[in-house]
């Protein structure tokens, strides 16, 4: 097992992985740790369009990885 220190991140299936807890549950865990991952919106979009776009940061506090994914809001509140 190696515990190289590259830049820390997911795979590209631990990343649907995440972004599809998230989408689900509004929350995700660390598929290597299985803590909860901190959840952070990046605001960035201007609401007045016809659709918002907002970005989610998820960060493992555990093994430090991240990852940026674009939240599309659906039609339900
Ligand atoms: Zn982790």
């Amino acid at each position: 097992m190696t515990t190289r220190r590259e830049s820390a991140q997911f795979s590209a299936a631990e990343q649907r992985q995440v972004r599809e807890a998230f989408a689900a549950n509004g929350a995700a865990e660390c598929p290597r740790c299985g803590v909860s991952l901190h959840a952070r919106a990046i605001g960035g979009g201007s609401f007045g369009l016809g659709y918002a776009r907002r970005r989610e940061w998820l960060t493992c506090p555990s093994c430090r990885r991240s990852v940026i994914f674009d939240v599309q809001r659906g039609t339900r509140n």
